[in-house]
């Protein structure tokens, strides 16, 4: 079958791929650790389950209105302004199937051929992969383990110009854990202000999940809130990645061109799930501080526990759930590595490279699961890491 040109550019995320792999592992006997999921391992609370059966039962099963329920973008608005600090208006706030589609819409309304999007490497891999699906230029600026998991300012003035359309920050990050200080903000903040033409892309869905010092929205900074499309969700703070539930704040004139892409390709999100949404963010919230809590626990773990293995360094990140340890002291590329931990001592984690060329020599690992699980996963890999040292390298 002959496919369109544009299916030629496009990529994937090794998360799900991988995890199909691990699967068919353990499909033959075989015990396998997961630790390359990006989701919590929580339940979602309680009270968001029970408000969805309710809305159930209460006939919200038909089609909404497609920038989503006015219940709801009220109580993201609410949320966002007491949360990220700005004064967020419901009439700028458009519901999609979770943040994945803000950054495909966000790409498909701003960028084409002739344009650069500049974005994090190593970062979420959609980010490159739907830049060169619309045709315009993937420029990817560099987060490195001597930077914190920062972004280099003086590396990001570097690579803007007046090409750039688009400007992609995610903090707290996917695949390091990284998270922002807020004079880094300040100062891509001010970069942007420069650049009259650049959209920033916030990438805000571990927003709730940081674990030292604080997550600023750059929509909250003098002249942003105008320029910034903020992406967040359910899925991560709320333990609903399989809700598809996530939102878009969007400058006033990306309205109707997001709302025209919604009606363009899934007219509107579940209904009742939204009716769900509104619980999410107006209940009790102490499941989500307790999840917060418990992921800070075991990152402590996780770190302490792979910097004792040798060859293996693993900074601390501020937030997520994820570390981004770099392995290349143990003789192997991240890529390597992960392919054979999972062959040769069943942990499944992710190959740096997957989130772009700068993350070659690290492993993504999340930290989504049971202490036991993250402790039995410690020894495989410490077992693996010292076999390593007495084997052939492949
Ligand atoms: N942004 C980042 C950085 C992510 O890691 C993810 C999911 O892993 C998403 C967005 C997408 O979230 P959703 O599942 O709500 O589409």
């Amino acid at each position: 079958m002959r496919l369109a040109d544009r299916m030629t550019g496009i990529g994937s995320e090794s998360a799900f791929e991988a995890a199909a792999r691990a699967r068919a592992l353990e499909a033959t006997g075989r015990s396998v650790i997961h630790l390359e999921i990006g989701e919590p391992d929580f339940e979602t609370p309680a009270n968001v389950r029970k408000a969805a059966k309710r809305a159930l039962d209460e006939g919200w099963t038909h089609y909404g209105p497609f920038l989503g329920l006015p219940a709801l973008r009220e109580a993201i608005a609410a949320d966002a302004t007491r949360r990220k600090g700005f004064d967020a208006r419901a009439d700028r706030v458009v519901v999609v199937p979770g943040g994945k589609p803000v950054m495909f819409f966000a790409l498909l309304a701003l960028a084409q051929a002739g344009d650069e999007v500049v974005y994090p490497d190593p970062g979420f891999p959609i980010y490159e992969s739907m830049a060169r699906f619309v045709g315009a230029k993937p420029v990817p600026y560099a987060i490195t383990q001597e930077h914190d998991f920062r972004v280099d300012l003086d590396e990001l003035e570097g690579l803007v110009n007046e090409r750039t359309r688009l400007l992609i920050i995610n903090s707290p990050a996917n695949p390091t854990g990284g998270v922002f200080t807020r004079s880094d903000i300040e100062r891509v903040a001010d970069l942007v202000l420069r650049h009259p033409e650049l959209t920033v892309l916030a990438d805000e869905i571990y927003g709730r999940i940081v674990h030292d010092g604080e997550h600023v929205s750059i929509a909250s900074l003098p002249g942003l809130e105008e320029r910034t499309i903020v992406l967040d969700g359910f899925s991560k703070t709320y333990a609903m990645t399989g809700w598809r539930m996530g939102y878009a704040i969007l400058p006033e004139p990306l309205v109707d061109p997001f709302g025209k892409l919604v009606i363009n390709s899934v007219s509107c999100v579940s209904s009742f799930s939204q009716v769900a949404a509104v619980e999410a963010l107006t209940g009790p919230q102490g499941d989500v501080d307790a999840m917060v809590r418990e992921f800070r626990a075991r990152r402590d773990i996780v770190v302490d526990g792979l910097n004792a293995i040798p060859g293996i360094e693993c900074a601390v990140p501020a937030g997520a759930f994820y570390v981004f340890p770099r392995v290349s002291g143990t003789g192997i590329t991240g890529d390597s590595f992960a392919d054979r931990l999972l062959d040769e001592a069943g942990v499944c984690v992710l190959g740096g490279g997957a989130f772009g060329h700068a993350g070659g020599d690290h492993v993504r690992i999340s930290y989504a699961t049971s202490r036991e699980n993250l402790a039995a996963a410690i020894e495989r890999i410490a077992a693996f890491v010292a076999g390593l040292g007495t084997s052939t390298p492949r």
